[in-house]
């Protein structure tokens, strides 16, 4: 018997402005589609330019085609993507960042939100990837930290 709920999660990195987004669909609201395949619409309007990013998914949970659109020009790019398993920490408690005294440990929990890769974090923190794997690491055996695998969306304009 196949799960009815399945789902497909991507954290997805806007080409333009670089916000991360939380994208899941459900393997049964694709195949409701005749062609078995659905878009996701993600609109960034707060922003200049503002823009929207077009997703379509298949049944299989894989990507088919990322466009971006500036709203107000009538041209759609199409963009070349990458789809990767990365993990991204998450805290357990919110209320451990409050309690953690040691500034570095505290900083990566701020972080461990679920759209930071430990790449990011590293960056963001300005150390090294090895640094925060070994904070995490600690963190994790007090219990205050969870990884996360989740697929990581990210693309760029096709050069022509
Ligand atoms: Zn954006």
């Amino acid at each position: 018997m196949r799960s009815s709920n399945q789902r497909y999660t991507f954290i997805l990195l806007c080409p333009i402005c670089y916000r991360k987004e939380k994208i899941t669909v459900y393997r049964s609201e694709i195949e409701a589609n005749e062609d078995k395949l659905k878009t996701v619409l993600i609109v960034h309007r707060d922003v200049n330019p503002p823009h929207e990013i077009k997703i379509t998914i298949d049944q299989n949970g894989n990507i088919r085609s990322i466009h971006t659109k500036i709203l107000d020009r009538l041209e759609v790019t199409p963009m070349k993507y990458s789809v990767a398993l990365k993990i991204f920490p998450i805290v357990i408690n919110s209320e451990a960042i409050k309690s953690t005294k040691d500034p570095f440990a505290k900083r990566i929990l701020e972080l461990s939100d679920g759209f930071h890769t430990i790449d990011d974090i590293a960056k963001e923190l300005n150390v090294t990837r090895y640094e925060v794997i070994n904070k995490i690491g600690e963190l994790r055996r007090e219990g205050k930290i969870d990884l996360t695998y989740t697929l990581y969306l990210s693309s760029e304009e096709v050069s022509l």
